[in-house]
């Protein structure tokens, strides 16, 4: 045995050593009880457990496929509030029932808001009654790099003693959305920015365009509240011939024969749903945020094709 291989049996086998001590340490029956925390919504609720991992319990407020902008906490909501060690909310404004909650439930504990720090967008529709601000930030692979960062800070402010793995989790996290925001840039690098335009009723991508230079245009005149005027409908064919766009994503409007107007006047199929607000359920398309945003990324560069 030649020294180096020697050198390398022994860092071997400390290795084992520090992964067996790690495995003990981590095993349920001897590790503490996870610490209870809330998330507002599922996005949010993946990242924190991405940065909490074992050492915390996450209950999320609005659940997969839901819509925070119409939320209502129920009673037994309320009581998982008022025995969290920390809520975490998006901010911006996304949460306009998240104060009153917070109250009702006799909150006293941390209160993190992850968006704070981000470099906000203003909205650009109004198709969410969010005020100046477009509160979907975590459309931004940096803003989330800020709400891991914001959410580790929180973790340790409400227990220190997990700090360490808390920062550790925080780093490998950082280094996957580093990759992933990488990986976006590459999807998008080959297409013309001319050809980067997307029609969606959904203003919630504003920090998608800022950071991977996409145009998304949300047509006036078609929204879900009032039944789309045969002049907003005129106006968005218009748009889509003239601008020669490719992309529609109109998964709010509920009228399938108007969509299979647009189809039928433009020659553009529509390219189906985004996540914006929400992830998809466990077995769904996007469980956890990267999923969602590399399955974003997949609808919106085929479909800007024209694929
Ligand atoms: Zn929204």
């Amino acid at each position: 045995m030649t020294l180096s291989t020697r050198t390398f049996v022994q860092r071997r086998s400390l290795l084992a050593v520090v992964a067996l001590t790690i495995a003990t340490l981590s095993t349920p029956a001897q590790a503490q009880a996870p610490m209870p925390v809330v998330a507002s919504f599922s996005i949010l609720g993946d990242l924190v457990r991405q940065v909490g991992g074992e050492r915390v319990k996450v209950d999320v407020l609005v659940g997969p496929g839901s819509d925070a902008h119409v939320f209502q906490p129920t009673p037994a909501q309320a009581r998982l509030v008022g025995q969290a060690k920390v809520v975490f909310s998006n901010g911006l404004g996304f949460e306009g029932w998240m104060s009153r909650l917070l109250k009702s439930a006799g909150y006293k504990g941390q209160q993190v808001v992850v968006s704070q720090g981000i470099l906000p967008v203003r909205e650009a529709g109004h198709a969410h009654d969010h005020g100046e601000t477009d509160p979907h930030a975590w459309q931004s692979v940096g803003n989330a790099r800020l709400f891991a960062k914001n959410i580790a800070q929180g973790l340790c402010r409400a227990d220190a003693a997990g700090c360490n793995v808390y920062d550790r989790n925080a780093i490998a996290y950082l280094a996957r959305l580093d990759a992933l925001d990488t990986e976006i840039r590459a999807a998008w690098a080959p297409i013309p920015a001319a050809q980067r335009k997307v029609i969606t009723s959904h203003d919630a991508f504003g920090y998608y365009a800022r950071d991977f230079g996409v145009t998304f245009l949300a047509p006036q005149g078609v929204s879900t509240e009032s039944a789309a005027s045969a002049k907003g409908v005129a106006r968005l064919v218009r748009q889509i011939r003239q601008e020669q766009i490719k992309a529609l994503f109109v998964e709010s409007i509920s009228d399938p024969r108007l969509i299979a107007q647009i189809g039928r006047e433009t020659g553009v199929k529509p390219s189906g749903e985004l996540f914006s607000d929400s992830l998809s359920a466990a077995d769904g398309a996007a469980p956890t945020y990267i999923d969602m945003m590399r399955f974003n990324t997949r609808a919106l560069t085929t479909a800007v094709r024209g694929e």
